[in-house]
């Protein structure tokens, strides 16, 4: 009963984030702007012939700043697939949000435009995250990406996720790997623009891994977390996942809806 409810949630969570952002960026398309569809930079950050620096802004509202934890975790797990010789620089700012109770992809991808410092791709790659108050319209989901560079996490609802009956994983654990796992959507995994040769992606789940011990396992980004992980909860992506951000890499594996390509 609680999978299915499960499912439900991960679905519509799927249906407003993949697709709409696909509808979003055919009107974008029209209007001469294109933010694209989640994984639509992969290569611009895998690869460094165009783009050799990455700047990661993180928009907070007050008090909801990440991790030092989460923003390292997130610096080396960039730096061990995306190639960018001149480095990869996260910066932290305080805003105040137009909004602060619920968010759907359609509020996220509009106020996070707003509140960006610059163009995702000007001489370097800006990929954004912002950290509101506030829930998602479906409360279980703690993070999206709605588009080619653009996330959000769900402070409020990260904190909801700990649960007392499992002491042993904090909020700051939850939010580490929920983190690490958008950005593992704004790379392209799993499955959103090229197909791996490796049966990794969860059929009930799409988008995302078969294996729990992939932080693309798809309970990562639900709230009830707590209850899926008995040890510690995944930080890194698997071999397969490692596999296709290679072959993409490479050019070995077909991409599709890419931005910028070599
Ligand atoms: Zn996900």
């Amino acid at each position: 009963m609680r999978n299915r409810r499960l499912i439900g949630a991960l679905l519509s969570c799927l249906m407003l984030s993949v697709p709409m952002s696909g509808c979003t960026s055919e009107i974008e398309n029209i209007l001469g702007e294109s933010w694209g569809v989640p994984g639509g930079l992969a290569l611009a950050c895998l690869r460094d012939d165009s783009y050799k620096e990455m700047v990661i802004e993180i928009d907070h509202a007050p008090g909801y700043n990440p991790e030092t934890s989460t923003v390292n975790l997130l610096k080396q797990r960039l730096g061990q697939v995306c190639d960018k010789p001149d480095g990869i620089r996260i910066e932290l700012t305080e805003v105040t949000f137009a909004e602060s109770e619920t968010w759907t992809a359609d509020k996220v991808r509009d106020i996070a435009h707003e509140t960006m410092d610059s163009p995702p791709q000007t001489s370097v790659l800006r990929w954004h995250v912002i950290m509101p108050q506030g829930k998602y319209s479906d409360d279980s989901v703690l993070g999206v990406a709605v588009d080619a560079s653009t996330i959000a996490l769900f402070p409020d609802s990260i904190e909801d996720a700990t649960s007392i009956f499992n002491p042993r994983i904090s909020a700051e654990d939850i939010e580490n790997s929920v983190m690490v796992h958008e950005f593992g959507h704004l790379l392209g995994l799993v499955n959103l623009v090229y197909t791996s040769p490796a049966d990794h992606e969860d059929s009930e789940h799409p988008g995302h891994s078969n294996n729990e011990d992939s932080v693309m396992y798809w309970a990562v980004e639900t709230v009830t977390i707590s209850a899926f992980f008995s040890g510690d909860l995944p930080t890194e992506f698997d071999q397969d996942d490692l596999d296709d951000l290679e072959g993409m890499k490479s050019g070995e594996l077909e991409t599709s809806d890419q931005l910028w390509r070599p």
